[in-house]
């Protein structure tokens, strides 16, 4: 009998060397293992739940849930963009979460109608440019881009990008398809160069003078802002895009319980936690992105960018769009 005693203390110190978890949950993340770390910490003080987790590119993600199927461990997927969550659900990979804390928290423009994935933070897709080349007040909407006087000025990623392709689906859904089509059409020639690269290079083109705006999402300003490449930022000017019919477009980051989640119960915890008053003003100071539940106060970097008027679309109407807007950008040369 002591024997098997001194058994079992040799195999609990072998799988408890640390900290022994009663319960865990197994977290896929899209987001870079530094930008989710410090709430994952919080969390596991505050529940005791051990958080396991996988990070990769969007896509890797959601192939490797594809590949792992009804044995994925995968309790929590965590990703970018509205189309990338929709892809997701319409693959079936969610259940709904029916959660009071959710529902009150997370208005339903920032969420799935059938509550398959909620928005967790809110990123803008806005212009940069050129103080010396631009004025301001030639700057209006995303339509507006597709003015003449704007001919071979324009810099934007290249439409594979789900970044550009809600922001079609979300013409699309403001001008129907036709017009929207018009506008791509004009948007293109007026393009400084074929698309190349991320964001990050849109804004570092301006300042090589190759073209006058970019069109980029918000957090990339604050991320260079903060890094060596700040100083380009002098002779740079930030917009958000706005005109009567459509306000600036916005995006989320957020997470979905996969439908077969081995723990369904801690999966369900770890979302309503970065819902949470805490978790969002983590969330949003570490990401630069402005948190999705109203009444948290918006980190003061991002103040500084500007003030905006948010559109009224529900983002689930991105992903719905998605495969309209992707076909839209092939139709015009949208590289
Ligand atoms: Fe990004």
């Amino acid at each position: 009998m002591k024997n098997i005693n001194l058994f079992m203390i040799a195999i609990v110190s072998v799988f408890c060397i640390g900290k022994c978890w009663a319960e865990e949950v197994n977290l896929y993340s899209a987001r870079k293992e530094h930008l989710i770390k410090p709430l994952i910490e919080l969390f596991e003080k505050d529940t005791g739940i051990k958080v396991n987790l996988v990070t990769a590119k969007s896509s890797q993600l959601h192939q490797r849930i594809l590949r792992e199927g009804k044995n994925s461990p995968a309790d929590v997927l965590l990703t970018t963009d509205a189309g990338n969550l929709w892809k997701a659900s319409s693959e079936n990979f969610f259940q709904s979460i029916d959660s009071d804390t959710l529902n009150s928290r997370i208005s339903p423009k920032y969420r799935d109608k059938n509550n398959l994935w909620f928005g967790l933070s809110l990123r803008a897709r806005i212009f940069v440019y050129s103080l010396d080349r631009v004025s301001k007040s030639e700057l209006k909407g995303y339509k507006f881009l597709s003015n003449p006087i704007f001919k071979n000025r324009i810099l934007i990623r290249s439409s594979s990008n789900v970044y550009n392709q809600s922001l079609i689906a979300h013409m699309i859904a403001k001008y129907g398809e036709a017009d929207t089509e018009f506008w791509a059409k004009d948007l293109v020639n007026n393009f400084a160069r074929d698309p190349a690269g991320g964001d990050r290079d849109q804004i570092k083109a301006i300042a090589a003078g190759i073209g006058d705006i970019a069109v980029v999402n918000s957090y990339y300003i604050i991320n260079m802002l903060n890094s060596d490449n700040k100083g380009i930022f002098d002779s740079l000017g930030i917009y958000f895009p706005n005109d009567e019919d459509m306000g600036t477009h916005f995006n989320i980051s957020g997470a979905g319980l996969l439908i077969n989640a081995p723990n369904p119960d801690n999966g369900k915890k770890l979302i309503e936690f970065l819902a949470s008053d805490q978790g969002q003003e983590i969330y949003s100071n570490i990401n630069f992105e402005y948190p999705v539940v109203d009444h948290i106060e918006i980190p003061d970097v991002l103040k500084k960018l500007g003030s905006f008027k948010e559109d009224s679309i529900n983002i689930y109407e991105y992903g719905r769009l998605s495969f309209k807007a992707i076909k839209l950008a092939d139709r015009v040369g949208w590289k």
